[in-house]
């Protein structure tokens, strides 16, 4: 195998401008080129992973196969490249700092002074040969979070100079900026990218690309300003302006000639791109026959005025995705069920929507809002989804309302319930009692076997699947049999037939109704969808508004 190339991803003038979505559609490419790519993401943060922020700091955690609880970012990059990551490829400076601090303590240094300045960068650089190793990748793309000139991300940039310094041919550095447009000026301004260039040079790095974020196509004017100033040739500015999905970036990209551009400054060959699989799902976007209205009820998580969607970033994706596979556009609305709590006349709104759907979710809030949300969807017979949390509360709701357990409850709200038929897994008491939160959820791929004939195993189409999971509490077995006499069918479980992975009606009883202990989500790709998000979307479809 030749050397392997690195393209380090860093962003300008400001976070939020899809530096995610950028790395993910620059994997694509790569890879529709036949290069093997891989992709990691660095998060400047203390926190060792994802799995203790609170998501109104950090939006989604998203989970791999292994159970690490990471960045949404690592969502993006699995379902733009259609591949798995390993938790070699998420990496915080908590992470870096817990495993240099490890090694000191274990005089894995011998004796010599532990400094920030090389030991931390070295550390940084270890972990991306790792995972380049791990994934056996001719080219590892590292997306470095935050924006350069915050001091958070410093170390990370240090290790991208060393690398480049070693290996000058085999590194290439990414920009992702913003060009404003101030609407009192009504003209692009490349000042902000500029100083943004300046300020990567500071630390000894020289952009070899700028990606130009903006709301609109770059003039030539700009491109050729943004070249001078920033010290790059004019084609290795490329524009990026607002799309109107996010899957025709790696499209735009590629009618630039960026796949290209970045080969060539890797010393690569140059190969043809096959883009077509893409492109033909990208035509599926465009072309719907109608739009699906799904509601989507849980807590919402504000920050200031504004709400976070960003939280279910994987839900909202893969029902857009099965939505294209049906020929139809999902609408989403984000509905806050503590609303019902307080006005339970408002569930009747819920009638005008094609199905809906209840998120994961964790604690008290909203939750007797979410319980009415889904009687509505029961009795009214309108398809409804849950996940995990969404799945649990299926189970109590059913159990108060159709197998006589009035005070059915989840130990997770109230831990005297008289009747927790979702209850705290065994292995779990533990971890919470010792308080010992970071990491230590049911996380991570876990096989789980179909009933052949229920509404799961005809919209998968086999007997058995894996699918990651991230929970402490579980249907309480000693709940089972109630709950099955009553109706409620457990058609996904585990192989040792313990664990209730899936339940639902049957479908003589009503067109959807189906919840997850896991999340489907979390597996459902543009070029694939997830069997039961198709299932539910087809549903919601044939459904006749009531
Ligand atoms: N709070 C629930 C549990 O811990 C559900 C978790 C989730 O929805 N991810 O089991």
């Amino acid at each position: 195998m030749q050397q392997p190339k690195y393209i380090f991803v860093v962003g300008g003038v400001m976070s939020g401008i899809g530096k995610g979505v950028s790395v993910s559609s620059i994997g694509r490419i790569l890879q529709s080129k036949g290069f093997k790519t891989t992709a990691i993401k660095i998060d400047p943060y203390i926190n060792v992973d994802a799995g203790t922020m609170n998501p109104t700091e950090h939006g989604e955690v998203f989970v791999l196969d292994d159970g690490y609880e990471c960045d949404q970012d690592m969502g993006n990059y699995e379902r733009f490249m259609g591949v798995d990551l390993p938790e070699a490829n998420y990496l915080t400076t908590g992470r870096v700092y817990q495993e240099v601090i490890r090694r000191e303590r274990n005089l894995e240094y011998g004796g010599k002074n532990v400094e920030v300045v090389p030991d931390i960068p070295l550390e940084v650089l270890r972990r991306i040969t790792l995972a380049q190793q791990k994934a056996g990748a001719d080219i590892t793309i590292v997306e470095i979070g935050g924006t350069i000139g915050e001091y958070q991300n410093i170390i990370f940039l240090e290790a991208v100079r060393m690398l480049k310094q070693k290996y000058p041919r085999d590194v290439a550095v990414v920009m992702v900026s913003y060009v404003p447009i101030p609407s009192t000026i009504g003209e692009m301004k490349t000042k902000p990218t500029q100083y943004a260039a300046r300020s990567l040079n500071s630390v000894g790095l020289q952009a070899d690309v700028i990606l130009a974020r903006a709301p609109v196509p770059l003039d030539q004017k700009r491109k050729e300003k943004i070249a001078i100033f920033c010290n790059i040739p004019t084609e290795q500015v490329i524009s990026a302006p607002d799309v109107e999905s996010i899957y025709d970036v790696p499209i735009n990209y590629e009618k630039d000639g960026l796949g290209d551009i970045l080969t060539n400054l890797l010393g690569l060959p140059s190969r043809d791109t096959d883009l077509s699989a893409w492109q033909a799902f990208v035509q599926k976007t465009k072309s719907p026959e109608r739009e699906l209205e799904i509601a989507v009820v849980g807590k919402y998580f504000k920050s200031g005025d504004y709400v976070l969607s960003d939280v279910y970033i994987s839900v909202i994706e893969a029902l857009k995705t099965a939505g294209y596979y049906n020929g139809v556009k999902p609408k989403l609305s984000y509905l806050d069920s503590e609303e019902y709590e307080r006005d339970p006349n408002k569930l009747e709104d819920l009638a005008h929507y094609d199905g809906i759907l209840v998120p994961g979710g964790f604690g008290s809030r909203g939750v007797e809002g979410i319980v009415l949300a889904i009687q509505f969807a029961r009795e009214h017979k309108m398809p409804y989804l849950g996940l995990c949390y969404g799945m649990q509360w299926l189970t109590i709701e059913y159990a108060r309302h159709m197998a006589g357990l009035a005070d059915a409850n989840t130990a997770e709200v109230d831990k005297n319930a008289p009747h927790p038929v979702i209850d705290v897994m065994p292995d779990q008491v533990e971890k919470l009692t010792k308080q010992d939160y970071g990491g230590t959820m049911r996380l991570g791929t876990y096989p789980c076997e179909l009933k052949v004939g229920s509404v799961a195993y005809e919209a998968y189409n086999r007997e058995k699947t894996d699918e990651r999971h991230r929970h402490r509490y579980e249907v309480n077995p000693e709940y089972i049999e109630k709950l099955e006499a009553a109706g409620l069918v457990f058609s996904g479980k585990s192989p040792d037939g313990r664990l209730m992975e899936i339940a639902e009606l049957p479908k003589s009883e009503h067109p959807f109704f189906l919840g997850t202990q896991f999340h489907p989500e979390f597996l459902s790709r543009p070029l694939s969808p997830h069997p039961l998000f198709v299932a539910f979307v087809k549903a919601a479809k044939e459904q006749k508004k009531v």
